[in-house]
C-alpha cells in the first residue's frame, strides 16, 4: 500500500496514454502547442510494465486520459491487458468523445468500465470556438455509443470559461439531466502553465455556475449530505432524472481527500495536478532498475506528497499545460 506522509492512502492512478491531441481546447492548450516526439513517450511495454508495478502496490482504480487516449493506437489492447490484471478494480477514462462513436463498443468489450466525456456547450459554433476545430454531432454520436455500449453512468465534463459558455450553456447542459440519467459535472477552470493568464482571468466559480442554473431551474436539492462524489459535489434539479456535479478545485479545494496521483505520458509520476514536483519513472526504467528499484522509487515519490496545489497563494505550476498531465 502506498501512503503519503500526510497518513492518506494513495491508491487511484490517472495515466495520460498521450499528450497528443485531437482537438485544442482554449482552457487546456495553445493554439501553436508543439507536442513531445513519440520516443519521449511511455511505449506499450513500458506502460504494461508501469501500471502492473502500482497494481502491485495496492492501486485498484485507474483512469485513462491525455491528451486524448482514444487517438492512441492500440488503446483497446492495452485496456484489455490493463482490464485483465488480478487487483484491478475499475479502468475508466476521460475521453473527449470524438471517437467514441466506432470505439465504445471494442472498449466496453475490452473491460474498460465508464468513461467522463467532455461537453462544454450543446451549440455546434461555441463548440467549434472552445475546441478551435470540433465537430460537435461527433461528441454526441461518442455520447449515444457510450451509452448503447454500457459505460455507465455516463458523466459529462464541462470547463466553464466566461465569455465563450458561461451563460445559456450553463443551463442547456444542466437541462440534460432532466431526460436523462446522466451526471452533468461543471469544472472550475484550472490554471497552467503558458496559458494560466487566461485560465485566472476567464474562471466561473461554482457559486456563479450555481446561481445561474438556479435561476432558471429554482433551488437545486444537495445530494449525499454535500459528501464528495469522487471530487464532485452533488445535486439535482427538482425532479430531474440526472445529477449536476461540480468540481470546485479553485474556490473549494479537496485536497484532505486527494487519494490520487497520476502518471504522465513521458513517465513521470506527477504528485499533484497542481504542482510541479514530479518522479521520474521512465528513465529509470529504461536503465534497467529492477523491479524493486521501480517500486521504491515509486513509494518513496508518494511518500513526499504534497499536501494540496497553492491557488490561494498564488502558486501555479508552469512545468506543463494540462493535457501534459491529463487531469
Ligand atoms: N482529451 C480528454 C478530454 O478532453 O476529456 C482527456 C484529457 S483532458 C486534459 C481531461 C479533463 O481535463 C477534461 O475533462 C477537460 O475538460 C479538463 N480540463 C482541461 N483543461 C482544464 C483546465 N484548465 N481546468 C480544468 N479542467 C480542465
Ligand atoms: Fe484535447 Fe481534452 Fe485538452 Fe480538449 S481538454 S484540448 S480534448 S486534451
Amino acid at each position: 500500500m502506498a501512503t503519503d506522509r500526510f497518513g492518506r492512502n494513495i491508491h487511484y492512478l490517472r495515466i495520460s496514454l498521450t499528450d497528443k491531441c485531437n482537438l485544442r481546447c482554449v482552457y487546456c492548450m495553445p493554439e501553436d502547442i508543439v507536442f513531445r516526439p513519440s520516443t519521449e513517450l511511455m511505449q506499450d511495454d513500458e506502460v504494461i510494465t508501469l501500471f502492473r508495478l502500482f497494481v502491485d502496490l495496492g492501486f485498484s482504480k485507474f483512469r485513462l486520459t491525455g491528451g486524448e487516449p482514444t487517438i492512441r493506437q492500440n488503446i483497446v489492447g492495452l485496456v484489455r491487458q490493463m482490464c485483465a490484471m488480478p487487483g484491478v478494480n475499475e479502468v475508466s477514462m476521460t475521453t473527449n468523445g470524438v471517437l467514441l462513436g466506432e470505439m465504445a463498443g471494442p472498449l466496453a468489450q475490452a473491460g474498460l468500465k465508464r468513461c467522463n466525456i467532455s461537453l462544454d456547450t450543446l451549440d455546434p459554433e461555441r463548440f467549434r470556438r472552445i475546441t478551435r476545430w470540433g465537430h460537435l454531432q461527433a461528441v454526441w454520436d461518442g455520447i449515444e455509443a457510450a451509452e448503447r455500449a454500457g459505460l455507465l453512468p455516463i458523466k459529462l465534463n464541462a470547463v466553464v470559461v466566461r465569455g465563450f459558455n458561461d451563460q445559456q450553456d450553463v443551463i442547456d447542459m444542466a437541462a440534460l439531466t432532466l431526460e436523462h440519467h446522466w451526471q452533468m459535472r461543471y469544472i472550475e477552470m484550472m490554471p497552467l502553465g503558458d496559458v494560466a493568464g487566461f485560465q485566472q482571468a476567464q474562471v466561473v466559480t461554482e457559486a456563479e455556475l450555481r446561481a445561474t442554473i438556479e435561476s432558471e431551474f429554482g433551488p437545486l436539492e444537495l445530494l449525499n449530505d454535500g459528501r464528495l462524489d469522487g471530487e464532485a459535489r452533488l445535486y439535482r434539479i427538482r425532479g430531474a432524472r440526472g445529477k449536476l456535479g461540480f468540481i470546485s478545485s479553485v474556490t473549494a479545494p479537496f485536497c484532505a481527500a486527494c487519494n490520487r496521483a497520476r502518471l504522465t505520458a513521458d513517465g513521470k509520476l506527477r504528485l499533484c495536478l497542481l504542482r510541479e514536483k514530479e518522479v521520474d519513472l521512465l528513465t529509470p526504467l529504461r536503465q534497467g532498475a529492477t523491479i524493486e528499484d521501480l517500486k521504491e522509487i515509486i513509494r518513496a515519490g508518494i511518500w513526499t506528497k504534497p499536501w494540496g496545489h497553492g491557488l490561494a497563494q498564488n502558486v501555479v505550476p508552469m512545468n506543463r499545460v494540462m493535457s501534459e498531465i491529463g487531469g
